[in-house]
C-alpha cells in the first residue's frame, strides 16, 4: 500500500506562540517537528518569582516531551537553530539539517540593552531561568554581606536595589523585591536595620506603565509607594560598573544590584537571516503573519513586527504571541486545503500586572480595576495559564503559604 508523504511543519521555537502553533496543529493531516534550544516550556511572566525567591524553576517550566506526549503527529527535537536557506527550505541546527514544506518561526526575544555594554556585563535580567536563578543569588548574597558589613557606605550600596524599567516587569520585580525586604528579610536578619535597604525603580520617561491609562498609572504609582519602592522618573542612566550607577544627568548612585528590565528586542537568530527587520530587529510579515516572498514562512510572536489599525507595532506579549500562533495554523490548514490565507487580527484581552501582595492593576472588558481585585484577578489568570496540573497546584500552594505566612521559601544561595 502507498503512503502519502505528509506536509512536513518546522517550528523553531517552544515559547508561547510555538508551542500553541503545534497544538493547533495536532489534528491536521502534517507532520510537524518542533525545535528548541532548552527541553522545556518556560512561563516567562512569573520568572520574576524566580527572582525574589518565591518559587523555584521547575514549577514554571514544563517538559516539552511531557506536553506533547501524546500528540503522535509531532517530534521534538533539542537543538540551537544557526541559520535558515528560504530558498532550499531548510534549517540548520547544531547537529542537523531539516527540510520543511512550512516553516514557523516562534524565536522570542531576548532583552535590549541598547548598547549599554557595562549595563548588560555587570547588571542582572530576567529572562531565563539561568538570569532568574542567577538574579535570586545575588539578591540574598546581599543581604548576607550586608548583615556582616560594618562601614555604613558599603552597607548601604550593598542594600540598596535598582531595577531599571518602569514597565510591567519592573514594576512587578520592584514591588515583589520591596516586599521580599519587608516581610521576609526583616524576620530573618534581625541582627540588621532593614530600614537601611532601598528599593529604586528608574524609569527613563516620564511614566510608568506606559501603555495603561491615566488611573492605573497612578495606582501604580501609589501602590509601590506604599511599599516603599522610591520612583525615580525621567531618569536616564548610561553606565554601571557593578557598584556604582551612572546617570545621564550626571548623578550616581552606589548600588552593587541593577536588574534590567527596559528593554526587548527580536531574538539574535532574527539578525542572521537576511530578512526585512523593524524596531528591534523584528521581522516584518505580511498582514497574513507571512514572510514577504516566502508563503510558506510564518513568523509570529516577539520575534515578528507587525502594526495594529493606528500603525503601532503590536507589543511583544504572551497573548500576542498566543493569538498569532492560532491564526498561523489555521491559515496552514486553510493553504494545505487550497483556500487563501486570512489577515490577522488582533483582539485585545486587556492589560494586567501585579505589584505585590493584594495589590494589582488591570483592565479588562474597558474597566479598570486596581488593589485587591486586579490582584485575584492576576493570581486566578497566572495559575490557569500555568502547564501541568502538578505546577498549578504547587504554585498554589507556595503562594498561599507566601500569603498566610509572609515567607517566601526558595531563599537558598545556590552554587552557578
Ligand atoms: C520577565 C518577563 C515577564 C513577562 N510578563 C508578561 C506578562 O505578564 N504578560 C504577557 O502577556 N507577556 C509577558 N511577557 C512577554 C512574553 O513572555 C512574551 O511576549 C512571549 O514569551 C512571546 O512568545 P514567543 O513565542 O514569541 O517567544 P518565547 O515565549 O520567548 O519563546 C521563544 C522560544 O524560542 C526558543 N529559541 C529562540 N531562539 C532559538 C534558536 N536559535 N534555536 C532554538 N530555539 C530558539 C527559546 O528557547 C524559546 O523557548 C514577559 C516576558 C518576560 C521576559
Amino acid at each position: 500500500m502507498k503512503t502519502e508523504k505528509l506536509p512536513h511543519i518546522v517550528i523553531v521555537g517552544a515559547g508561547f506562540g510555538g508551542l500553541e502553533t503545534a497544538q493547533r496543529l495536532a489534528h491536521a493531516p502534517v507532520q510537524i517537528t518542533l525545535i528548541d534550544r532548552h527541553n522545556y516550556h518556560l512561563f516567562q511572566p512569573l520568572l520574576y518569582q524566580i527572582a525574589i525567591a518565591g518559587l523555584v524553576p521547575s514549577q514554571i517550566a514544563y517538559p516539552l516531551r511531557t506536553i506533547f506526549r501524546r500528540q503522535k503527529n509531532l517530534t521534538f527535537q533539542m537543538g540551537e537553530v544557526t541559520s535558515i536557506d528560504f530558498n532550499a527550505r531548510y534549517v540548520r541546527t547544531n547537529g542537523s539539517v531539516i527540510a520543511y514544506d512550512y516553516l514557523v518561526l516562534a524565536v522570542g526575544g531576548q532583552t535590549n540593552f541598547f548598547g549599554l555594554n557595562t549595563v548588560e556585563e555587570n547588571g542582572f535580567q530576567l529572562k531565563s531561568i539561568e538570569s532568574a536563578t542567577s538574579t535570586r543569588n545575588h539578591l540574598l548574597r546581599m543581604f548576607e554581606r550586608a548583615s556582616r558589613e560594618v562601614d555604613p557606605e558599603q552597607r548601604k550600596a550593598l542594600l540598596t536595589f535598582v531595577v531599571v524599567g518602569g514597565g510591567p516587569t519592573g514594576v512587578e520585580t520592584a514591588g515583589a523585591l520591596a516586599e521580599l525586604i519587608t516581610h521576609v528579610m526583616t524576620k530573618d536578619y534581625p541582627e540588621m536595620d532593614l530600614r537601611e535597604s532601598r528599593v529604586l525603580l528608574l524609569e527613563a520617561t516620564g511614566n510608568v506603565m506606559a501603555a495603561y491609562p491615566d488611573e492605573l498609572r497612578k495606582s501604580t504609582m501609589d501602590l509601590l509607594q506604599s511599599k516603599n519602592v522610591q520612583i525615580l522618573l525621567n531618569t536616564r542612566l548610561t553606565d554601571y560598573n557593578g557598584q556604582r550607577i551612572t546617570l545621564a544627568d550626571g548623578r550616581h548612585i552606589d548600588s552593587y544590584t541593577l536588574i534590567w528590565t527596559a528593554g526587548v528586542r527580536a531574538a539574535e537568530i532574527t539578525d542572521r537571516l537576511g530578512v526585512q527587520q523593524a524596531t528591534a530587529g523584528r521581522v516584518r510579515v505580511d498582514p497574513t503573519l507571512q514572510l514577504p516572498q516566502h508563503p510558506e514562512v510564518f513568523v509570529i510572536g516577539d520575534a515578528a513586527y507587525f502594526e495594529n489599525g493606528e500603525g503601532q507595532p503590536l507589543p511583544m506579549l504572551a497573548t500576542v504571541a498566543q493569538q498569532q500562533a492560532k491564526s498561523a495554523a489555521r491559515n496552514i490548514r486553510k493553504i494545505l486545503r487550497g483556500e487563501n490565507p486570512e489577515p490577522f487580527q488582533y483582539k485585545d484581552p486587556g492589560l494586567l500586572a501585579t505589584i505585590g501582595r493584594n495589590a494589582a492593576v488591570a483592565r479588562i472588558w474597558g474597566l479598570s480595576f486596581s488593589g485587591f481585585i486586579a490582584w485575584l484577578i492576576w493570581v486566578v489568570l497566572h495559575i490557569y495559564r500555568l502547564i501541568g496540573f502538578r505546577n498549578r497546584l504547587v504554585v498554589l500552594i507556595n503562594w498561599a503559604w507566601d500569603y498566610f505566612f509572609y515567607d517566601n521559601q526558595v531563599r537558598l544561595i545556590t552554587r552557578e
